[in-house]
């Protein structure tokens, strides 16, 4: 079967011939992979910035956004039957007794750092055309959902992020306010946008493109604001809406977190998602930045990867999405690419929202 490898010694990405994968252990499941996402972390990887291949391996298999069909189940499995349509998650315990996040499932917490990552740090992605995985770690989505589902994964990071926001929250009840600011419009600040306004969030989208860019028609059409940086600064948007309760930063700029800093308002709360590459050097006044974050109680939280809570959160939300705003979900699907057009997807120029590898 075809599978796409990340060399990094070679620094080369092709496609490479590997064995059809087989049912090994009773808890096995074999997929069929239909759908892989691509996201800035596989386009870096294939700049070779980032990405670890499995030991003894000299390649990676790139693709952790995956939607996939079930061909075969393994005696143990009860959840799965063939024809069922699943999205494994990205992230497997590392091995240490003492990491109690990765012993009680909750790998998206691992302490250690140990932990592997399929297609991302350790382990060969789904960008192949069949995997096996234990079913354990497989989301099963309606069949209805079949032509957005490769948009899961990149949910999950904005529904682990709102879990961890309601916790905060908590300590104000009734008290809190409702007004959230979202930094970036690539495909998590857009779910991120659509999750917190189908939350009772009055969401609002601050990025890069031009008012008159479709990107900002299709964010206004789903009743969320829209401001770009070419208008105004995140703070003077901050200021516009009142008090800034709820701020999910998705550019990974790293400056752009302290205008989010600056942007937050009383009790607000900052999610980090971006993960920046490159060393970012930055002058800021720190004592500033302290006496804020003291004196409006705010909160900042940084959220990687997601556990099965968000699977199934995202899941549900992907539902009524589609049911709240008909047709969006596959608006932010630009561009769906057969696998021999990976470089095209992966290594040229960045366009649309979320370019899709169609793999059978
Ligand atoms: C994935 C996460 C993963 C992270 C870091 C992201 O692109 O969505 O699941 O944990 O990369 O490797």
């Amino acid at each position: 079967m075809r599978a796409l490898g990340v060399f990094p010694v070679e620094r080369a990405v092709r496609l490479v011939t590997r064995d059809s994968p087989a049912i090994a252990a009773p808890t096995d499941v074999r997929l069929r992979v239909i759908d892989v996402g691509v996201c800035g972390t596989d386009r870096e990887i294939c700049r070779f910035d980032f990405g670890t291949p499995p030991a003894g391996s000299d390649y990676l298999v790139l693709g952790h956004e995956c939607v996939a069909e079930v061909v075969e189940v393994g005696a143990a499995v009860r959840d799965v039957v063939p024809g069922d349509l699943v999205v494994p998650a990205v992230r497997r315990p590392c091995p240490h007794d003492t990491c109690s996040p990765c012993r009680t499932g909750r790998q998206d917490y691992c302490h250690t750092g140990d932990f592997v990552e399929h297609g991302i740090k350790g382990r060969h992605g789904f960008l192949a055309e069949e995997v096996v995985e234990d079913a354990r770690y497989l989301h099963r989505v309606p069949s209805g959902l079949r032509d957005v589902a490769v948009l899961v994964e990149p949910l999950t990071i904005a529904e682990k992020a709102l879990t961890q926001v309601r916790q905060v929250r908590e300590r104000l009840g009734e008290r809190a306010g409702h007004t959230a600011l979202v930094s970036g419009a690539g495909p998590v600040g857009l779910l991120s946008a659509m999750v917190l306004a189908a939350a009772g969030f009055e969401a609002h989208v601050w990025s890069l493109e031009p008012e008159s860019d479709p990107k900002a028609g299709l964010i206004r059409s789903l009743g969320i604001g829209y401001t770009s940086t070419s208008r105004a600064s995140l703070e003077e948007v901050g200021a516009r809406l009142g008090n800034v309760d709820v701020l999910f930063e998705a550019t990974g700029a790293p400056p752009v977190t302290f205008q989010a800093l600056a942007a937050l308002g009383h009790n607000g709360v900052l999610v980090l998602l971006g993960l920046p590459g490159r060393p970012s050097a930055l002058e800021v006044d720190a004592a500033a930045v302290v006496r804020t974050l003291v004196l409006r109680n705010q909160v900042v939280i940084g959220s990687i990867n997601a556990g099965d809570d968000a699977f199934e959160a995202a899941t549900h939300d992907l539902a009524a999405f589609e049911s709240r705003w008909p047709g969006a979900l596959g608006r932010l699907i630009t561009g769906r690419f057969p696998l021999d057009a990976h470089d095209e997807v992966l290594r040229g120029e960045p366009r649309g929202i979320k370019n899709v590898i169609h793999v059978s």
